[in-house]
Order: structure tokens, then sequence, then C-alpha cells
């Protein structure tokens, strides 16, 4: 690219020419094997690719080729990651929304889905819920409205959810997932403690994204491509980009991806903490096939791969939105972060049976967090409830660093393992808590530094004991 990254706006670098031109150039390449070859090896090195070079991995359709790229994406994730994922719960807030999304059944005018909006004291007991599951990790979810949903009232919900001690239960991480804002407004999430600011972009593509996002503030597509520079200005250094899958061209949204990533670590020196792959779900109001774009299972575990060997130091995520045969195939080739017996409704943690009245969408995995951990261990993954990175100020380009050094095994692998015994301990059925130990006693051994290994067994005797 011939022109100054750093100095160009996301807008401006994210644009519809560069991105015709990658998909172009894409498929005019899908077969040049030659080319593929020197892509995965420069891929080998994980340091990364840039959108077009990612972009031609993702068109090519030769079978031996296409192996390649998953088996790779698999031994990066396993090189920077190792066999942890980190488990975490959306906490609807408040459905109130004054934009016109069509493709979100919280749109102004849907006037058939009751709004509701969480007091503090409903704050505490969906909290409550999800402490009494396991959760210690948290991504919280509202609509747009400055009248209801103001940024104090987000401030106060935070608060409230770092605050609820309850038996062994601490929420220790707070993501906040709301709608594009002004930098003085991040300074206050980033004061209030939060983990990471995840926005999606929905989509790329501005001018479906105006067609999209007909009315109300989201309709503006440069404020909303700006969002993550400001929430950097405003001091948050973890930022959560993703798109909408389905809304439009998957090629397109897979560059405009990268990009965004590429524009981040050029100008802020650190690209996205996570890249989120939600895609379009059946919802009240909402008919799911006029969003698909003829996207298959197959494609989408390819984008996640092509994701995870394009950026190696970005964690994906993957939420209930796929059903469990998904998520077995997705988390294997890079996914790094999933969630986990999430209810989409405003208040429906608290609630004994599953709440459809006040729904985002539906949700395909609908196992309860035992399960969920149960699963994953059976499959070899370490369920991780560990928040400690950002307790300790590992954010940014501090965390990028761990990740780059491969010092992930001694420090992020201990934590988890310690997490897990947590887990156990306060919440596990008891063939969960008999699969984990055996797993915990296991994975003790890959501790590569003798005297990690010592401090890990003896915190665990300490958290047997009581301690958290
Ligand atoms: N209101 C905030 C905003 O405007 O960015 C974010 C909160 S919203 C609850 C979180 C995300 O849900 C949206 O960014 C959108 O990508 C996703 N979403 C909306 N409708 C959906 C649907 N029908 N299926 C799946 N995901 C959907």
């Amino acid at each position: 690219m011939d022109y100054n990254v750093k100095s160009m706006k996301a807008e401006e670098f994210i644009n519809h020419e560069e991105i015709l031109e990658t998909i172009k150039y894409a498929n005019n390449h899908k077969d040049d094997l030659k080319l593929v070859d020197e892509i995965l090896a420069k891929a080998k090195l994980r340091k990364g690719l840039t959108h077009k070079e990612a972009s031609v991995l993702l068109a090519c359709s030769d079978s031996e080729k296409v192996k390649e790229i998953y088996d790779l994406a698999e031994q990066i994730k396993k090189d920077f990651y190792g066999n942890r994922i980190v488990l975490f719960a959306p906490l609807y807030l408040s459905n109130y929304c004054i934009n016109g999304c069509l493709y979100c059944p919280y749109h102004l005018k849907n006037k058939h889905i009751p709004r509701k909006k969480l007091t503090q004291e409903e704050v505490k007991k969906e909290v409550i819920a999800l402490q009494d599951m396991g959760h210690k990790r948290l991504a919280i979810e509202a609509g747009e409205d400055p009248e209801n949903n103001p940024i104090e009232y987000i401030l106060d919900c935070i608060k409230t959810i770092y605050s609820i001690k309850h038996k062994n239960g601490a929420i220790r991480r707070v993501n906040v997932n709301i709608a594009a804002t002004t930098v003085e407004n991040y300074k206050k999430l980033k004061d209030a403690g939060i983990g990471t600011y995840i926005l999606f972009q929905e989509t790329y593509h501005k001018e479906n994204y105006e067609r999209l996002h007909p009315t109300g503030p989201k309709h503006n597509y440069a404020y909303h491509t700006e969002a993550m520079d400001r929430a950097m200005e405003g001091g948050i250094d973890d930022v959560g980009i993703g798109v909408l899958f389905g809304l439009d061209n998957y090629q397109y949204e897979f560059a405009g991806l990268l990009m965004h990533a590429e524009h981040l670590e050029a100008v802020h020196g650190v690209g996205p903490h996570t890249i989120s792959v939600p895609r379009v779900k059946r919802a009240d109001d909402i008919d799911p096939n006029e969003f698909d774009n003829s996207l298959s299972d197959e494609m989408f575990c390819k984008i996640a791969a092509c994701i995870r060997i394009a950026v190696p130091y970005t964690g994906m995520i993957i939420s209930t939105r796929e059903t469990k045969e998904v998520r077995e195939k997705i988390i294997r080739l890079g996914v790094s972060q999933i969630s986990g017996a999430s209810r989409t409704s405003v208040g429906g943690y608290a609630e004994k049976e599953r709440p459809h009245d006040t729904e985002q969408f539906d949700v395909s995995d609908n196992r309860t967090l035992d399960e969920v951990v149960n699963w994953l261990m059976r499959a070899g993954y370490i369920p991780s409830f560990c928040t400690a990175c950002y307790r300790e100020g590992r954010t940014g380009d501090r965390f990028m660093a761990l990740c780059k050094s491969g010092q992930i095994q001694n420090c992020c692998h201990p934590n988890a393992l310690m997490t897990l015994k947590e887990f156990l301990l306060d919440y596990a059925s008891l063939d969960t808590k008999e699969i984990g130990n055996k797993l915990i006693e296991k994975e003790i051994n890959n501790i590569p530094k003798e005297n990690v290994r010592r401090i890990v067994k003896e915190r665990l005797v300490k958290i047997e004991e009581g301690d958290r």
C-alpha cells in the first residue's frame, strides 16, 4: 500500500476501493499455489499476515492447502494460547434503544418486545445468579439510549457488579459492549475499571452499513468506525472488534476486520485485544434468512482459522450464537474465549426458566456452565476463569509482549489451573470435579519452570483449604 497508514483515520484506511481490490486479488490468485505456499511460509514465522495475504488464504480452495491452513491455525493457537479456553457470560442491562438496526430486535420501531432496564437491585440478583454458576468474567450489553441508559447508568451498574461478594464468588473483570461514545465517556469507563471495550463494526461496507442502520446515532458510519480510536485516546488499551457475519459478503468483512486491526496496530502500537465472530441469529422481528449471505459453517470455520494465522496474538471469541457442533470445530482452529450458559434477555439469569420475551436473539448452545466446562475438559481443553492479566495491569501492549514472548505457559497456564480448581471446589458437579482434578494433576507437569510448578502445587493446597 502506498499511503501512510499511521496518519490515516480508521474510516479512510478501511476503504471500499482497497477492500474490493483485495477481494479481486484474492480471487485471481486463489489457485496460485506458489503464492499460497509463500504466504503460508510467512505465516509460519508467526508474525502475522496482511489483509491481502490472508484474503488469498481465505479464497484458496485447494484441499491440501486448506488442510495446511487449518493445521497451522491449530498449531499457532497451541503455541500462543496453549489449550486454555477462557469463559465468560454476557449480562444484558437494558434493551431500550433508539437505533433502527434492521437485524436487531431491540430496534426502536419494534413495539412487541417489552422494554426493560435493570435496577441496581436487579443487577445484583443477576450477578449473584452468575456467580452461583461460577462465572468470574462478564460482558455487559445494552442498547443505545442516552435517556434510559446514559453513561452514568452503565457506570453505576459496573460499580454494583464489582461490589458484590457472594459466598466465594466475585466478578473480577467486566468487559463492556455498549454503543460508540465520546472520549470523555471512554475515560469514565476506564476509571470504572473495565476490562475490554467491545464494539462490533457490524459491517465494514459503508453503503450497506447506512442502509442497515437507517435511523438513530448508529447511522453515522465514521463515528462508529472510529470508536476504537476514541476508546484508546480515552485510555482503554484493550479493545475488542468484530463484525456480524451474514450482514454482507464474508470476504469483504474479513478484509475489513484485518484492516481495522492493522490500523489500530499502526496508530496505537497495539492491535485489538480480541476479535469476535458473531453470526446473525433468528430474533423477534428478524428473519435470519435475509442475512445469511450464503456463509456456510465450513467457511465460517475457515474464516476463524485465517484470522488466527493473520493476527496470532489476538484473542478470538465465539459466543453461544453457535451450536455445540460448530463451537467444537472452531475452538480447535484458534478461539481463545467462549461464553457459557448465556441468556440474552434482560434479567434472564435470575429467572428459573430461560425467558424469551426480552431476548436479543436465539441462543444455539443452551448448556449449563458445568456442562460446558465438562465438555471442554473431555475435549482436551483447560477451562479458565483467570482474570489476572487485567488485575495486574497487563493490558494492551504489555499483554501482547507476554503473548509474544511465549511466557504464557509459565503464567496463564498456572493461573488457569488455579481458577479451574476454584471452580471445581465451589460450583462443579461430581463428574466435572473428577475429570477436572485429574486434568489439573496432569497439566501441572506441563508448566516448564520447576519453581513455578512448586508454587502452583502450594497454592492449590491453599485453595483446597479455602483461599481464593
Ligand atoms: N448496542 C450496542 C451497539 O450498538 O453496539 C451493543 C450491544 S448489542 C446488545 C451487541 C451486538 O449484538 C451487536 O453489536 C450486534 O452485532 C449483535 N446482534 C444484534 N442483533 C443480532 C442478531 N439478530 N443475531 C445475532 N447478533 C445480533
